[in-house]
């Protein structure tokens, strides 16, 4: 596949914005890989529609093709629809005991996933976990929770033979409160497919627990037909995130896609082997670079754009080693900031800002300024930004006003220009090889 789509993409012209041709082009080649990875036929058809108007018209960044852009493009895209609100790795277990209910198809991994889930917690979070198996239809499966249960050193509510699902959703809700425990988790019984018996059994423990999570375990590795699942499950009962298993197998993760899309479900976890550790909390770039399969040419062209980034910056530098450091440049610096990890993160980066650091943090300045230091900047008009020391009483009002922040916050602000523009030029005059050349390799 990736020799064809080099292929496309090598054809395709260089030029400033993407045409219409040129994403089209590009998409149906990445129409073609999402179907291969088995996102489903009505969900790839919307995604690509919906990149294909969001791309058309956007800049190539300089020395990628149009169509590895498209793909950065549709990688992000990817991503975004990926993406759920919210921590998935964050379980609801406040107010103990927290019920968790398990659903999904048999085989799915929901035995598997709620003792993963249980040690997670446990190891994680130091919570006392009690697991029950609803499973009556097969006794084997009580035995496989109580066997994981020994095994990773978490209690499991004691087998009573003949009792239905309910009751033992009841008793496990006493038995979670008697003992103290912070969670407990209801691992139900699955059928090959769906049927009424099966939702109805998970609907009436559902209205017994009343769960902080319902999780629906899908086995990765099902296509199409995890989608009808998950919106089955979800219309009957009701789920709050869904677990991904058998993600260590060669599938390419496209469910993911097709249940995010169809559901609006978050996932939460994804599954990665048989051992009790083998678990995941979701990231939306690692699956979406699986389903796309084009991790190298997202590569790419995020190499680009940092080298572009990096030569804007570098340009910067030169004018402020001559003194000229104006508003919008420390703007960019400020913006450069919050990318890198903050203050910190960037200081960090480079070799003899120690000092600076340091005076930058006297002045007042942490990370969670940043943003506010940024949307000062944005009120001030453009000769303002350009020569700051034009402000004066009137000025200065109507810029914190606009920011919604206080005057003092403004000259704080202007202070640390100041401070900066100064240090600039002091380092500009060190000459070839001075510490901020250096700093800039
Ligand atoms: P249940 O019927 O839904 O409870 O499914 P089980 O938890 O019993 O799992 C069925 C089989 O799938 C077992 O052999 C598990 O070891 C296996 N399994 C579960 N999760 C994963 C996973 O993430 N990766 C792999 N490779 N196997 C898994
Ligand atoms: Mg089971």
């Amino acid at each position: 596949l990736s020799e064809r789509l080099s292929g496309v993409f090598d054809r395709l012209t260089k030029q400033g914005a993407l045409s219409e041709d040129d994403v089209a082009t590009a998409l149906r080649e990445v129409r073609v890989a999402l179907l291969e990875a088995d996102v489903s036929l009505p969900v790839a058809r919307d995604f690509v529609k919906a990149v294909q108007d969001k791309a058309t018209g956007q800049a190539v960044t300089k020395s990628v093709t149009p169509g590895q852009q498209v793909v950065k493009i549709v990688h992000d895209a990817l991503i975004d629809v990926l993406r759920g609100e919210g921590d998935p790795g964050h379980l609801k277990i406040d107010n103990p005991p927290a019920p968790i209910l398990m659903v999904g198809l048999q085989g799915s991994g929901k035995t598997t996933t709620t003792a993963k889930l249980a040690k997670r917690m446990k190891d994680r979070e130091g919570k006392r976990v009690l697991m029950a198996s609803l499973d009556t239809n097969r006794p084997a499966a009580m035995e496989q929770l109580a066997i994981l249960g020994a095994q990773i050193g978490v209690d499991t509510l004691p087998i009573v033979k003949g009792e239905d699902p309910v009751a033992i959703a009841k008793r496990a809700k006493t038995q979670a409160s008697l003992g103290g425990y912070d969670v407990y988790m209801l691992d139900t019984a699955g059928r090959l497919h769906i049927d009424q018996e099966l939702i109805a059994q998970a609907a009436a423990v559902r209205d017994v627990a009343n769960p902080r999570e319902t999780l629906l375990v899908v086995d990765g590795l099902t296509g199409q037909d995890a989608v009808n699942v998950a919106t089955e499950f979800d219309d009957k009962i009701g789920v709050t995130g869904v677990v991904l298993t058998r993600m260590d197998g060669d599938g390419r993760g496209g469910a993911a896609l097709s249940m995010r899309a169809v559901t609006g479900k978050p996932i939460r976890f994804v599954g990665l082997g048989e051992k009790m550790d083998a678990i995941e909390t979701f990231e939306p770039e690692r699956i979406a670079g699986r389903i796309l399969g084009m991790g190298d040419i997202v590569a790419l062209v995020e190499k680009a754009q940092e080298t572009i980034e990096a030569e804007q910056a570098e340009k910067m530098m030169k004018r402020m080693m001559k003194g000229q450091f104006n508003m919008n440049d420390l703007r960019m610096q400020l913006e450069q900031m919050q990318k890198m990890g903050g203050m910190e993160g960037m200081m960090s980066m480079m070799p003899g800002m120690g000092k600076m650091a340091k005076q930058v943090e006297e002045a007042g300045f942490d990370d969670k300024i940043l943003a506010r230091q940024i949307a000062l900047i944005q009120s001030m008009t453009k000769k303002e930004r350009a020569a700051p020391q034009i402000l004066q009483a009137s000025r200065k009002k109507r810029i914190a006003a606009g920011a919604g922040m206080d005057v003092s916050d403004l000259n704080k602000l202007l202070k640390m220009h100041r401070q900066m523009g100064d240090m600039m030029k002091k380092m500009g005059k060190m000459g070839k090889g001075g510490m901020l050349k250096q700093a800039m390799k």
